[in-house]
């Protein structure tokens, strides 16, 4: 009787699993991939180009339109069959110039000394200098417990991130609520300003920016990052001494929403067109840097990909979409979207992957998918193996791919390279091509058409 149960719960892994069960022809054909990509790439050259002559192209930046054009100019070139943009409206922050934050008395002594910092995006400054006492707290909770101290104060919040979580995204996600909130929740107190530790585990002194949020019932003060070892310097100044003042400024404002658009390259599906496989990176950055990792990676990525297809003759069975998205880091405009146009249209989409988390060393991919076919896709592990792709995980995606899940459930995917340095230069001015390794880069497209080959073969 046992042994009938448990057939009978194998049954539906084991047909599932058949129809997913690598073959040798599927470890030539990935093989093939691979020599083509890591001999004829052109993903370490195309990001030259993005990074060195459009640079930084923060959404509805004249860089912005630049990026774009070289978008649809580069799949045009390597020969996408059809290359469309589909607009939507974005947001148009400016940083403006002149930001800064410096301590200017301890313990009521003139002692003047700069502090590197960036602005958070979409946060707002008149350009007028804040002068305040520093409340240094740890965390919300700390907050909380001292509030009646914050009236009047500039609130700086030491959200280092957890050493102990080997996942850096982990320990992005933990400390990034204080990027994201932190301004709000001290000017419901009454701060007049907030500054951030930025969100690395690095000890290089470069500030890193980041999208923010303001809540409307409260005062929207000026917030910045702070490099880590200011940061450092700020906490213990503020352990030792009982007043720390501070001046900053900020000049952040927000000009009217304009058009931006996604830019789609699509390879026609021979059996099933109408089921849609979509792979993309995010074309925006931040303004501060040339957004080589973030997510100029990712953007190179895709089109490698479909270049490598191209080049070998890969005709696919189902529909291949390659979307290089708008506006991901202040908006996410563009993710939001293509999915409500895929929703409007009634649109099948299988399976969608985002390659957003650095140009390194490829290690896995992350699904957000039904357990079930997490554990037909690790079927697939040994095929990938030879290239770096070693764990298949669950609880992933990315930004501009999560509006597919929510709007028509479409299983997610996210390429996982080494994490370990991307939070080094992630939204600092440090993310530029220089910090890119070619054999990284292209490894990593290896990897990610190895998989979307695996699912486009046998459906996901
Ligand atoms: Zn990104």
């Amino acid at each position: 009787m046992k042994k009938i149960i448990y057939l009978l719960l194998l049954v539906p892994f084991f047909a599932l699993s058949q129809a997913t069960e690598p073959s040798n022809a599927d470890a030539i054909f990935i093989k093939k991939l691979a020599d083509e990509i890591l001999t004829n790439g052109k993903a370490y050259d195309l990001l030259y180009e993005l990074t060195k002559t459009v640079g930084g192209r923060i959404a509805g930046s004249p860089a912005m339109y630049q990026a774009e054009a070289w978008g649809v100019n580069a799949l045009q070139q390597l020969g996408a069959p059809a290359v469309s943009k589909q607009a939507c409206m974005v947001p148009r922050w400016v940083r403006g110039s002149g930001d800064f934050a410096k301590i200017t008395r301890i313990d009521g002594k003139k002692q003047v000394r700069a502090l590197d910092v960036l602005a958070l995006g979409n946060s707002l400054g008149d350009g007028k200098k804040v002068e305040a006492i520093l409340l240094a707290v740890q965390n919300f909770d700390e907050l909380e417990k001292r509030k009646d101290e914050v009236e009047g104060k500039i609130v700086y919040f030491n959200n280092s991130f957890d050493a102990t979580l080997v996942k850096t995204f982990e320990a992005y996600g933990k400390a990034g609520q204080y990027r994201r909130n932190g301004a709000s929740q001290a000017a419901k107190y009454g701060a007049v300003g907030c500054i951030i530790r930025s969100l690395t585990s690095s000890t290089a002194n470069d500030p890193h920016t980041g999208g923010m949020a303001y809540n409307d019932s409260f005062p929207k003060i000026p917030a910045q990052a702070v490099g880590p070892r200011d940061a450092d310097y700020l906490w213990s100044l503020a352990k030792q001494s009982s007043t720390v003042k501070v001046s900053m400024a900020t000049h952040g404002k927000f000009l009217p929403d304009t058009t931006g658009h996604n830019i789609i390259a699509e390879i026609k599906g021979s059996q099933f067109p109408e089921e849609i496989i979509t792979i993309g990176g995010h074309l925006d950055s931040w303004d501060v840097n040339e957004g080589a990792h973030d997510d100029g990676a990712g953007v190179v990525h895709t089109i490698e990909v479909m270049r490598a297809f191209l080049a070998v003759g890969y005709q696919p069975k189902r529909t291949i979409r390659f979307v290089l998205f708008a506006n991901e880091e202040n908006g996410l405009r563009g993710g939001t979207a293509y999915a409500a146009a895929a929703k409007e249209k009634n649109e099948k989409h299988i399976f969608a992957l985002e390659s957003d988390e650095g140009g390194f060393t490829p290690r896995g991919f992350s699904f957000t998918a039904a357990p079930e076919k997490i554990a037909a896709a690790q079927r697939w592990l040994p095929l990938l193996k030879p290239y770096g792709t070693s764990s298949m995980d669950d609880i992933g995606g990315g930004a501009d791919i999560g509006p597919l899940n929510r709007n028509l459930n479409t299983p997610l995917c996210g390429f996982l390279p080494d994490s370990q340095r991307y939070f080094d230069v992630h939204h600092a001015r440090s993310d530029v091509f220089e910090n890119v390794n070619k054999r990284e880069l292209l490894l990593g497209a290896v990897n990610i058409a190895g998989l979307i080959f695996l699912v486009d073969k046998y459906g996901f």
